[in-house]
């Protein structure tokens, strides 16, 4: 409990400025909070490290918090867990999502489900408030990217599974109509 609390305290002084991309601009906390808890629920509750990487899973790509930050706050398997599942920000865009795909398979199974949940909000807020300025064709761009990223992590919890996939026919249902 502690170490998810604190997580989440983290995460949300690190994140205070930011909002989400879609049009209602959501605080960037509430995409936190959607994660983490797609993740507890997933697994019960059997798994506070996962939580608060759940929590913590975008500190190193979008915040000034470094990897020792993380370490000297939740020790080194939390610090390893968000490192494992932070994109390298010094390739290009397009590179950083080919590499997503390309790496998945290879992460450790907290890791995978953290791809997971996280492409399980993403896709859900593109659904319920996608941004003003992506055409439509981003979009779709975006959620089949999604699925070949959550197709590598697959195997490992059919209700997080199953969350992603429902994402997917939401936005689809919503795409077309
Ligand atoms: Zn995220």
């Amino acid at each position: 409990m502690v170490l998810v609390a604190r997580a989440a305290d983290f995460a949300a002084r690190r994140h205070v400025e930011q909002r989400r991309k879609g049009a209602a601009r959501e605080p960037y906390v509430n995409h936190l909070i959607e994660v983490a808890s797609l993740l507890a629920e997933a697994t019960r509750g059997a798994d506070p490290l996962l939580v608060a990487g759940g929590y913590l899973h975008d500190t190193l790509e979008d915040t000034s918090a470094t990897y020792e930050d993380l370490e000297i706050h939740f020790g080194p398997a939390v610090a390893t867990l968000v490192a494992e599942v932070t994109d390298d920000k010094s390739l290009p865009k397009a590179e950083r999502k080919a590499r997503q795909i390309a790496t998945a398979s290879s992460k450790s199974e907290r890791a995978r489900l953290i791809k997971i949940a996280d492409k399980t909000s993403n896709v859900r807020a593109l659904a319920s408030s996608p941004p003003d300025d992506w055409e439509m064709r981003r979009i779709v761009e975006y959620v089949e990217w999604a699925e070949k990223v959550v197709d590598k992590c697959r195997g490992l919890n059919a209700a997080l599974e199953q969350a992603f996939d429902a994402a997917v026919t939401q936005a689809r249902a919503t795409l077309n109509s």
